[in-house]
């Protein structure tokens, strides 16, 4: 990691030719990689953010949870992505939708499309996850046990 300051302009010399922190990532080139879904990728780490690359295939989605002192947000860059939120609230989001959800809400998020589901999800380190079950359907558990964002 680099330093929580530096003196600049520098040129960017703290970037990996792989991920996290590269300077052009390339969705394809990731998905490549990492298939079969599903899997998750974090693609930017440093001091103040987490920034991970999540498939999941049709019905598959994550263990639902909530954190104490960060909002997560989320792109989804394919699929329909369903959120059931603490208090019953239910987001149903597409392809360059944007979701945002405040810290101590249960999101449970689930691929409800036919075709595999991509989201970047944007948390803050160290992101503890506090699982939980989801509020509305009772799940408790699912997909991989890291970066379940
Ligand atoms: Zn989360």
């Amino acid at each position: 990691m680099s330093p929580l300051t530096v003196q600049g302009p520098i040129p960017p010399t703290a970037a990996n030719a792989t991920w996290p922190n590269v300077l052009h990532t390339r969705v394809a080139d990731v998905i490549a990689q990492m298939k079969p879904p599903p899997w998750s990728r974090r693609i930017i780490a440093d001091e103040r953010q987490l920034v991970t690359l999540i498939a999941s295939p049709p019905g598959g989605g994550n263990r639902p949870h909530w954190h104490s002192d960060f909002d997560e947000w989320w792109v989804v860059l394919a699929g329909t992505l369903q959120w059931e939120l603490t208090g019953g609230t239910t987001v149903r989001a597409n392809k360059d939708d944007i979701v945002w959800v405040p810290r101590g809400t249960v999101h449970h998020i689930k691929n409800v499309g036919t075709d595999l589901s991509l989201r970047l999800a944007v948390a803050m380190p160290p992101a503890m996850h506090y699982f939980h079950p989801c509020a509305q359907c009772g799940f408790d558990d699912d997909g991989p046990r890291q970066w379940t964002a």
